[in-house]
């Protein structure tokens, strides 16, 4: 199996320390520059006796500085818990006192990094699993987000298949555009620092701004994009309104959501960047960024005689099966999509959690149910059909409605309430939370709630409707009925003073 990834990271620093490592909204630093920076963050963990085999917090704006901290964490023997400095500060603290992160790595004055001390500081340091690269907490359906663990040799093994695969080289230029607290992150950051290629640190604007996007894209020359399909066709658009076009781009990776095959034909059709080659990449968090991977050709994106989106096969550090009741299933007949190898440990601190979903199999392995549903076709590629719980994406971003109802249904002026998801004017999911308001409630309760919510939940996560209702909508057998409450939650507006029937 490969070195470590700071080890493969130190190779690149020593073999060419001159060559540009990252290139910021601020400027250029060399491999040279990000190891040192990296260093300061090493001696300053030593010097605050932070012991290898700790979790340490990581709290840094977008920036070159990201990298070297992860690096320096990795190169005193501990493990990274990202926390995001634009969510809400209760979240925060709890995604670092569920670690036991003592210690948050943040910037400093100038170009420098400072320790800070976490709300975590009075209880023991939780202790992870040996040899932990990371913790990044998704959303949890029963209201706690939960931790996955993933190791450094799952990383590795994930990085040596991905880099590999696509055959990456030194002479590459990397778009990074997502939040360390996404997995996605540590392909997008490490495949260009191990291979000795540039990372292009994508600015907070830009990632608002599609058009400022694809300014940035074109005029740096990036050759590896990977985007969620959303922002993608973002992109699209603004390339269309500008004129905009991406000549150098070798690779468009698109991740974290099912793939629109019309924006992709689209993109191919205007020729905005005819040298790329197009690919699907599947994978839950669990499962060590991405599991499987497709190649999107014409006749892959034209396909209409079968249901789902086609995500391939798998990559080299995971097997995958399709299981229903625990058992194989046949070509063609959907199945649960298992995965095994170079997968995470589990949820930290969570044994029960951990233990529902990374089962050992009468195989002896131990494998995770992703609660996707796929069928593998006559050819062995897979197609993914959605999932087989509520977890749904929000812009690529992973949301458990169960834990936006928990907060929901902590808000006093709620009797009675759910989340739903609906498609948006735009035709994205958008969450609407329904709710039975207690008596003497006052009338415009959409603010409220909306704010109390806040509180916990990143924006992504908020509801951007609230639907009072007089009663939650029970099918004969007395279960919610989902479907019924869609549709009011489709009818219904934002503040709706008076509750719907
Ligand atoms: P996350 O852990 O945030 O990476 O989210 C993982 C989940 O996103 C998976 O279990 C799928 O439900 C969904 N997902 C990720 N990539 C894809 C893809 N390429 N196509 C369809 N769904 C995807």
């Amino acid at each position: 199996m490969g070195d470590r990834v700071e080890v493969q990271v130190a190779k690149s620093i020593a073999g060419h320390p001159g060559r540009v490592a990252v290139t910021d909204s601020s400027r250029e630093v060399t491999y040279a520059e990000l190891g040192a920076a990296a260093e300061t963050v090493r001696h300053l963990l030593a010097g605050a006796g932070v012991r290898p085999g700790e979790l340490v917090g990581m709290r840094m704006p977008r920036g070159w500085r990201v990298y070297a901290a992860v690096l320096g964490i990795w190169q005193h023997g501990c493990g990274y818990v990202p926390v995001d400095p634009s969510y809400p500060r209760e979240r925060q603290e709890f995604v670092l006192a569920d670690a036991g992160a003592r210690l948050v790595v943040e910037s400093g004055p100038g170009e420098g990094f400072v320790l800070t001390e976490s709300p975590a500081t009075d209880r023991p340091a939780v202790r992870a699993p040996d040899g932990t690269a990371y913790v990044i907490h998704t959303s949890g359906s029963t209201g706690r987000p939960k931790g996955v663990v993933v190791s450094h040799a799952s990383l590795a093994a994930f990085l040596e298949g991905f880099v590999s695969s696509f055959a990456f080289g030194a002479d590459e230029v990397w778009a990074q555009s997502t939040s360390p607290c996404f997995d996605v992150s540590l392909a997008e950051s490490w495949a260009p620092l191990v291979t000795g290629a540039r990372l292009l640190a994508v600015p907070e604007r830009a990632l608002r701004e599609p058009r400022r996007l694809a300014g940035l894209l074109a005029e740096e020359g990036a050759t590896v994009l990977s985007q969620v399909p959303t922002v993608f066709r973002y992109l699209l658009d603004a390339a269309e309104r500008t004129g905009a076009s991406f000549p150098r781009l070798r690779r468009v990776l698109l991740a974290g959501e099912p793939v629109e095959p019309a924006a992709v034909s689209r993109w191919m059709d205007l020729g905005l960047s005819p040298d790329a080659t197009y690919h699907n990449l599947y994978g839950p968090t669990e499962g060590t960024v991405y599991a499987t991977w497709q190649e999107l050709t014409p006749p892959v994106l034209a396909r209409r005689d079968t249901a789902g989106t086609p995500i391939g096969h798998a990559l080299p550090h995971v097997d995958v099966e399709l299981r229903a009741e625990g058992r194989p299933v046949a070509d063609g007949e959907s199945g649960e999509i298992w995965l095994s190898g170079g997968i995470a440990e589990g949820y930290l601190g969570r044994p029960e959690l951990t233990g529902r979903a990374f089962v050992r199999a009468a195989d002896g392995r131990t494998w995770y149910r992703t609660g996707d549903l796929a069928v593998r076709e006559a050819d062995g590629t897979l197609r993914c059909l959605g999932r087989a719980d509520r977890q749904v994406k929000v812009r690529g971003m992973r949301v458990e409605p169960g834990e936006i109802e928990s907060r929901l249904l902590a808000c006093r002026e709620v009797a009675e309430g759910a989340v739903v998801v609906v498609p948006s004017p735009r035709g994205e999911p958008m969450l609407v939370a329904c709710f039975v308001p207690r008596e003497g409630a006052g009338d415009d309760l959409a603010k409220s709630l909306s704010a109390q919510m806040t509180t916990f939940l990143p924006s992504h996560m908020v509801p951007a409707r609230f639907v009072a209702l007089q009663g939650l909508p029970l099918t004969l057998s007395g279960k919610l009925d989902r479907s019924r409450l869609e549709e009011l939650a489709r009818a219904g507006r934002t503040g709706s003073a008076r509750p719907l029937p």
